[in-house]
């Protein structure tokens, strides 16, 4: 079968593969039809993910159908069409019985990291019963795509760490596809004020779109100032960092209320200062969160009843023989105005 493989830092080739076979009783093969592209991707060809080594199939997100099923599969079978998490649970290891899927001790985010993943034909799928969705026939795939990670991982570490409240303010630092899939699920709850900071005008006015009341181009350094106007010079009650870098998680503490939450999304490859000589007297939060997936089933219900439009978020298609020219398009962004692509397997 035809994969994505990664090759080493900054190397990476469309290569025919062997198909996965079951490997454990719980296990499930999916034949893929459709999957995407992450930053977290990017993240590992740049050789920032030490646990994802040459040779690996890439990917941790799609929909397919099922193909194969191992002996102690009982809630899925051959047809079934499902949705994939970017998390493997067990179900059962003391973190999966705290809802803590991201840390299961047989699982977590392995796929296409620490096991081959889902930018291929076929996928095996640890813990299947736990890690898959079964979706009905003709549902919109590519809505559902946008389940696997980005929307519960700006829901559950960015709305739900966050403690997005109704009439409260919220500042979101990084409008890329994470950050609007935080802006998107932030208004469930009916914030008062969504305000959206990034320095890419394109993406902003992506964030007005998708429902922003305000949006702020840091380039000139003076965010804080822009927020503190917008906000009677309180703050926000709650800021989301959605980038991942220290300049930005500085930003936050800057932007947060007393008595606010500072909820972290972006992955941190370097040290960022904590200004506690400033912070230590203002009873605020912070939060970190590998995402756990557990709020796919209630996302899928908002989906469902048509409360969400993730489709929003998808701005370019592959097939699957295209799949470097789709790396090319979402690693330049910035110029090709790329979100999410959808790549059809
Ligand atoms: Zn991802
Ligand atoms: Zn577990």
């Amino acid at each position: 079968m035809k994969a994505l493989v990664y090759l080493g830092p900054g190397k990476k080739a469309l290569q025919q593969c062997p198909q996965p076979t079951l490997a454990e009783p719980t296990d499930v093969i999916v034949k893929m039809s459709k999957t995407t592209l992450c930053g977290t991707d990017l993240h590992i060809l740049k050789g920032d993910v030490a646990t994802c080594q040459p040779g690996r199939i890439l990917g941790h997100e799609g929909v397919g159908v099922v193909h194969e099923v191992g002996a102690a599969v009982s809630t899925l079978k051959v047809g079934d069409h499902v949705l994939i998490s970017c998390i493997s649970a067990c179900g059962k290891c003391v973190y999966c019985r705290k809802l803590m899927y991201s840390h299961c001790t047989t699982g977590g985010w392995i796929l296409g990291n620490q096991i081959d993943g889902t930018q291929a034909e076929f996928v095996r799928i640890p813990h299947a019963e736990n890690s898959l969705y079964r979706i009905p026939e003709g549902a919109d795939e590519e809505a559902l795509v946008m389940l696997s990670d980005i929307l519960p991982t700006g829901f559950e570490c960015g709305v739900l760490n966050g403690k997005v409240q109704p009439g409260n303010s919220v500042a979101i630092v990084g409008s890329g596809p994470i950050g609007l899939a935080a802006l998107l699920t932030a208004q469930f709850y009916s914030p008062a004020q969504l305000i959206m900071i990034d320095l890419d005008d394109n993406r902003l006015e992506v964030a007005t779109r998708f429902g922003a009341s305000s949006v702020i181009n840091s380039s000139d350094g003076k965010a804080m100032e822009a927020v503190m106007a917008l906000t009677d010079g309180r703050g926000v009650d709650t800021v989301i960092e959605a980038v991942g870098l220290p300049s930005t998680f500085e930003l936050c503490q800057q932007l947060v209320a007393p008595g606010g939450t500072i909820a972290n999304i972006g992955v941190h490859g370097t040290s960022a200062t904590l200004h506690l000589e400033s912070l230590w007297d203002r009873n605020i939060t912070i939060t970190t969160r590998l995402v756990d997936a557990v709020s796919t089933p209630m996302l899928l219900g908002t989906l469902k009843a048509g409360k969400i439009d993730p489709t929003q978020l998808i701005t370019h298609h592959f097939s699957l023989d295209d799949i470097l020219d789709a790396y090319e398009t979402f690693a330049h962004a910035a110029d090709t105005k790329a979100l999410k692509v959808i790549i059809q397997a």
